[in-house]
């Protein structure tokens, strides 16, 4: 229960569903609203709600739906920025680091690094050691040693102890160092209802289909279902559909998006084990593979292997529909082809339970169109195409309170309220130190050999909800048919099926699966055969006659037939 505790929980929601926020759009006027419930744009309604402005927040599908739920879970400096000598942000990513571990300790946790190093009969490349040593002194010096420790050379065995499967013939030694991981969905959903307990007014299942102009000035977006929302500056946060909400204002976008594909492969632990992640370079290339343990639901800590290990990125441009991009063969075969050429795990794809692809918002240098989207930059843009528009892209899932902060300032500044520099320091850090939902908070009152109200045979629900645990508990205490598995084989409770309809606006089967829990990301077959279970708990909490739920049902099976489909036949390529 590391730091859990420390800081003051904000209030829970006092209603965090759609229909009271729906009421709430149409009749009020609003300072900003924020197009995109992706990490930027929760982050976006959080700090303006922090720095009390009246704000809302549309999302055209679900809170993380895009790729705020495809990254590679990882919260970090990112070694190859260093590469890339851009040290002020690994920096800056390293300071937002430490602030998430301590402001959602429930969903971001520690997490060793190894960094095999692997020569021929033993002898490693010249200079191979000291470059990786300066590396992360580099790195530690930066900020990387604030999680705790700093990193380590170590022997070859002390590198299989970790990653049993390495190869013996070729690896010599190996450095540690130590960064982040989160669960980047249930973040992104955190921070949303975090925004909500501070005032935000915040739904999912919105989209905003045209921009309103009043005296000359963008005024608000209007949503699907023809509601207005009136509001005085717009915030754009809608990642690689930036420019598609940009030409809805009918102006030339100020920034180009050049979305950027990067897939992960999800295969049992008993196939590839390790307690901690490896970085393994690509042979031949410049770039590296992340492997690493996905914690079991809830599992907390620096030790222990999850039941299952992704493998991932890759970094490829991509042309293909923005809502649906897919993991293809060539994927499969090229994450593969790099853990077999430095292990002995010998992975087919038919050892591959789960994947997922995402596109990256990189911000386009249209000046230089010869540069790979690995080598773009992953720094963010606020821009302002128009008065009372302001668009946000671009970054990292580590960096989203700085974009946030960024964006709200210049949001504050299209309101025409210009604070002084001290004051707007004051405001940029009202996030700082905000605890998001579940985090810390006072503790329930014990129960018999249990902590902050959940009892020990529970725990595990610690890492998805924090302080919130004890109410997912309690809904399967008081009822034994939610106590059951809601997945077959993974950690899941059906009552979480249920919380997520009740307070975390999830209206669909592939919310609950894919997002609110995350087993169609581990274990695809597992979560098809769970589908029908799903509906019926949430027809029973959202009203869904017969029909709905068959089409529910119908709509994950046909996503997941998608997913196969693009594995066997190379599909999704870009
Ligand atoms: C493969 C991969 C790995 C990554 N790994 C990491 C990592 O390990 N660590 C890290 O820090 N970062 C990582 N990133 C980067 C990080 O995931 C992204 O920077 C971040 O998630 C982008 O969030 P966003 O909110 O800007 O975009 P999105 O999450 O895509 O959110 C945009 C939202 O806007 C909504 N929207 C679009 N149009 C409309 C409309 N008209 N009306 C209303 N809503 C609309 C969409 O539905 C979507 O939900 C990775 C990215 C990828 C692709």
């Amino acid at each position: 229960m590391r730091r859990l505790g420390l800081r003051r929980d904000p209030p829970a929601p006092p209603e965090f569903g759609r229909d009271a926020a729906r009421a709430r759009l149409a009749a009020r006027e609003f300072d900003l609203v924020v197009v995109g419930g992706g990490i930027t744009g929760c982050g976006v309604a959080l700090d303006a709600a922090a720095r009390g402005l009246r704000v809302a927040l549309v999302e055209a599908e679900d809170f993380a739906s895009g790729t705020s739920s495809r990254s590679s879970k990882l919260v970090h400096g990112g070694l190859r920025y260093l590469a890339q000598r851009d040290l002020s942000l690994v920096r800056e990513a390293l300071v937002e680091r430490e602030r998430l571990l301590r402001n959602a300790p429930h969903l971001v946790h520690p997490m060793r690094f190894v960094v095999p190093l692997f020569g021929r009969d033993g002898v490693l490349a010249d200079g191979l050691v000291r470059g990786w040593s300066t590396a992360l002194w580099g790195y530690d010096l930066v900020g990387g040693v604030r999680v705790g420790r700093r990193h380590r050379h170590i022997g070859a065995g002390d590198a299989r102890r970790h990653v049993p499967l390495l190869r013996s013939d070729s690896l010599v030694s190996a450095f540690v160092y130590w960064d982040a991981q989160a669960d980047d969905a249930r973040l992104t959903l955190a921070v949303a209802r975090t925004a909500a307990a501070h005032g935000a007014v915040v739904t999912n299942r919105a989209p905003a289909v045209g921009l309103l102009r009043r005296s000359g000035r963008i005024g608000g977006v209007r949503l699907g279902d023809g509601t207005e929302v009136r509001a005085a500056v717009v915030v754009n946060a809608a990642g690689v559909w930036c420019e598609e909400v940009e030409r809805l204002a009918g102006v030339v976008p100020a920034l180009r998006v050049r979305p950027a594909k990067g897939v992960h492969l999800t295969v049992p632990a008993t196939r590839l084990p390790c307690d901690t992640a490896a970085v393994l370079p690509v042979p031949g290339g410049r770039d590296s593979v992340f492997v690493v343990p996905w914690r079991a639901p809830g599992e907390h800590g620096t030790g222990g292997a999850g039941r299952f290990t992704y493998i991932g990125t890759t970094d490829t441009d991509y042309a293909g529909p923005l809502r649906t991009p897919l993991c293809s063969a060539a994927d499969v075969e090229r994450l593969l082809a790099v853990v077999n050429h430095w292990t002995t795990a010998n992975l087919a794809p038919g050892d591959v339970s789960g994947s997922w692809a995402g596109l990256r918002p990189l911000v386009d240098d249209p000046t230089r169109s010869e540069v790979a989207p690995a080598d773009l930059s992953r720094r963010h843009a606020v821009v302002s195409s128009a008065p009372g528009l302001v668009a946000v892209t671009g970054g990292k899932l580590t960096t989203y309170r700085r974009m946030a902060a960024d964006a709200v300032d210049a949001a504050v500044d299209a309101l025409g309220r210009r604070p002084d520099p001290a004051r707007r320091l004051v405001d940029r850090r009202r996030t700082a130190a905000l605890a998001l939902i579940g985090a810390g908070g006072p503790p329930a009152p014990p129960r018999a050999g249990g902590v902050l109200g959940v009892p020990s045979h529970r725990r595990h629900l610690f890492g998805r909800y924090g302080t919130e645990a004890a109410a997912v508990a309690e809904l399967a205490d008081a009822d034994p048919r939610l106590a059951g598995p809601l997945v077959e084989g993974l950690g899941y409770l059906r009552a979480e099926a249920v919380f997520a309809a009740r307070h975390e606006m999830a209206a669909t089967v592939e919310d609950v699966l894919a997002r609110r829990t995350r087993a169609l990301l581990v274990d695809r077959d597992a979560a098809a055969a769970a589908a029908p279970a799903v509906a019926e708990l949430l027809a029973a909490e959202l009203g869904w006659d017969r029909h709905r739920v068959g089409q529910e049902v119908a709509a994950f099976g046909a996503l997941v037939d998608a997913e196969r489909a693009a594995l066997r036949a190379g599909a999704g390529v870009a």
